[in-house]
């Protein structure tokens, strides 16, 4: 292979790009099309043993015969968040338009920490951004950057609202001079149902796990405003120094959404930064039917947002956005090398400046590329329909006399036991649910996940997909079904 076949450009490669990319896409076609189950059930040992020549050969192959050994041996071992019956995780069928997106950025590889590695991109970037400011009704000033994901968005968040809060009340320039003293009695408040990013942020922040207070949550799994107030008292009592809250929209396990205007007051009369990891939840604000959810969200001082859940797109894509911009000034980086124009030439955007990363991915076009091509309404109605199909789902739990339905859904998540008999005992139950999940992964007729919901461990499925149906979710009651009987045979055998 040549170089001039190797690089696209001007004339150059266009024939070895066609090719390697129509076999690319052939080769998953035909994965796909050959994939009954979600996973291949095989185990680590298995997968190892097919990669026992060298990663790094002394002399290469052609790139088809690379490709085909991929399929064989990790496509189709790969799980298939397509396929219906996959849903343990957040982790989303992206959609078509989102693929094509990825294949646009990927080629043209726009760096977007300096104007001069991605021009239109950096604009482009800034315009998708000002769209969702104004998708969660945050004011003229917002403005926002995009991130690998809710841990990124979390920690930085979480960063800009630790050194606005040293800098108001000690006046201390924590990007240049470090924690102030007080540093130890620093905290962050939310929910115990909220997302563990937010106790590592605090631990890569230098405040430590233990600056995380959390509050219980009530029985819908949202935010105990009692228990806030109850918290906040404490905190007063003991000298410690609030300085965020943090709601969630749309926890892990039940989807749940904390009071969010409730509190957006607590924060405001008690001056602290408000951010709501909508990482989960946030997709609700395209849908007119359940916007309303979200009530309170346009008060926040950040907002982390994911594409590459609820949004379809692929992996990674996320979104911080902030109520006022002009709170970016706490990380400004002015590398005299990326962006000299900067200090002469004003209005050139060098995006570096938002951002925790310096070379970063274009991920701004898949939204945009998704959102201009099925519109608004387009994309509310996939999260609508799975919306409505956990509802559905739930329903099928909670009639069925082998299943226990653990809460209402309030987004996909359906969080369920199976319990065969009524009078297992909760031990019991557990021991059985924690081998039906272990049981179906080796099977792979369905993914579901594990969860423990008060001390007992449980089930979920997260219906993510759209194109999913209650007969697929019937399927994997089925297969829990089976699994479960074949677990209990095995212990009667072996006991
Ligand atoms: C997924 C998720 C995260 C973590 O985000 P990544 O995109 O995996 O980095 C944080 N918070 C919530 C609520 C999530 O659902």
């Amino acid at each position: 292979m040549s170089v001039d076949e190797f690089f696209l450009g001007a004339g150059r490669g266009e024939t070895s790009y066609r090719d390697a990319m129509d076999r690319a896409v052939e080769t998953v076609i035909e994965t796909v099309a050959n994939r009954e189950r979600p996973h291949s059930g095989a185990s680590p040992e298995e997968l190892a043993a097919q990669f026992d020549d060298p990663v790094v050969p002394e002399e290469g192959q052609r790139l088809e015969m690379t490709i085909d050994e991929v399929a064989e041996r990790v496509l189709r071992h790969s799980v298939d968040p397509s396929n219906p019956r996959c849903a343990a995780h957040l982790q989303c069928p992206p959609m078509i338009p989102g693929l094509a997106a990825e294949t646009l950025l990927t080629a043209t590889n726009q760096s977007l920490d300096s104007f001069d590695q991605a021009p239109a991109a950096t604009v482009l970037e800034e315009r998708v951004v000002t769209a969702l400011c104004d998708l969660f009704d945050l004011p003229e000033d917002a403005d926002g950057v995009f991130t690998s994901g809710g841990t990124q968005s979390n920690f930085q968040a979480l960063l800009l609202a630790r050194d606005r809060y040293c800098d108001q009340q000690f006046d201390r320039n924590v990007q240049t001079d470090g924690l102030p003293a007080a540093a130890p009695s620093l905290r962050i408040l939310c929910s115990e149902a909220a997302h563990f990013t937010g106790k590592q942020a605090a631990h890569h922040l230098g405040l430590g796990e233990r600056a995380v207070y959390t509050v219980p949550t009530d029985a819908d799994g949202c935010m105990d405003l009692d228990e806030l107030d109850a918290a906040l008292d404490d905190l007063d009592r003991r000298d410690e120094l609030p300085f965020a809250l943090v709601g969630t929209a749309g926890t892990t396990d039940f989807g749940s959404i904390d009071p969010l205007p409730a509190l957006a007051d607590r924060a405001a009369d008690r001056d602290l930064w408000f951010h709501v990891d909508a990482a989960y939840g946030g997709a609700l604000a395209v849908s007119d039917e359940f916007s309303d959810h979200l009530a309170g969200i346009e008060r926040a001082d950040s907002i982390a947002v994911d594409f590459h859940k609820l949004f379809y797109q692929p992996i990674s894509c996320g979104a911080l956005l902030l109520r006022d911009g002009a709170d970016f000034r706490l990380m400004a980086r002015n590398a005299a090398y990326l962006n000299p124009e900067a200090h002469d030439e004003g209005g050139i955007p060098n995006l570096v400046s938002k951002s925790v990363q310096t070379t970063r991915r274009f991920d701004a076009l898949k939204p945009y590329v998704a959102f201009r091509t099925l519109g608004r309404t387009g994309l509310a109605e996939l999260v609508e329909h799975t919306l409505e199909l956990a509802d559905d789902a739930a329903a099928l739990v909670r009639e069925a006399d082998d299943f226990e339905l653990l809460g209402e859904p309030t987004l996909n998540a359906v969080v369920f036991r199976y319990r065969p008999r009524p009078g297992l005992s909760d031990e019991a139950v557990s021991a059985l649910n924690a081998a039906v999940r272990r049981d179906l992964l080796d099977d792979g007729r369905a993914l579901v996940a594990r969860t423990t919901v008060d001390g007992v461990t449980s089930l979920k499925v997260t219906l993510l997909n759209p194109t999913a149906t209650l007969e697929d979710v019937a399927a994997m009651l089925d297969a829990v079904r089976d699994c479960g009987d074949r677990v209990a045979d095995t212990r009667e055998v072996t006991a």
